[in-house]
């Protein structure tokens, strides 16, 4: 036991030492600090929480509204399957916006990871989608979402992605809070 919380005061240290914070609080206060950056908008903040508390998140932020607005679609067997041949992770649920770029090529789940990979290597993209025990909150995501077929920007800031561990809790979820005004470059 007390190793092991010698081993976390050396992991949140580490955290810090990077600029980062750690809060440890109840699971109201952290669902009202996830709704607080929702309500925020632009600025780009990551949650790692509980599943349990990931998908409670999850749940309360996709209504009716917002899967109308940002056409969130399950994910089909088959993307899952091209996901894990072709770029070797393994998600086994997922829901997820289809955006387009202006050539009209879509931007799904397997887009996302794809590029995921490219900015961020394998690795980091499997160690996240094997988290056991941590789901991964992205609120407000600032990186701009690069169509893989003609390198255009897409125009959009419709963007949700939601992956789901064999036991159907979270594991990673991406959003936004309200749809803001379109970002001008
Ligand atoms: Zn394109």
């Amino acid at each position: 036991m007390e190793n092991e919380r010698v081993a976390l005061m050396s992991s949140i240290e580490a955290v810090v030492k990077r600029g980062r914070a750690v809060v440890s609080a109840d699971n109201s206060i952290i669902i009202a600090m996830v709704q607080e950056a929702l309500k925020a908008g632009r600025m780009e903040t990551t949650f790692y929480v509980s599943p349990e508390e990931g998908t409670a998140v999850m749940q309360w932020y996709l209504t009716p509204r917002r899967i109308k607005e940002m056409e969130v679609e399950v994910v089909s067997k088959e993307e899952l399957a091209k996901i894990k041949s072709e770029l070797g992770v393994n998600v086994p649920g997922a829901l997820s916006s289809r955006s387009q770029c202006a050539n009209a090529h879509v931007y799904g789940l397997f887009e996302f990871v794809q590029q995921g990979i490219r900015e961020h290597g394998t690795d980091y993209v499997r160690a996240t989608m094997e988290l056991k025990n941590t789901a991964v909150l992205r609120i407000n995501p600032i990186q701009a979402l690069i169509c893989p077929i003609c390198n255009e920007r897409l125009m959009t800031i419709i963007e949700y992605y939601e992956c789901r561990r064999d036991d159907g809790k979270l594991l990673y979820g991406c959003c936004r809070g309200e749809i803001p005004e379109p970002i001008l470059t």
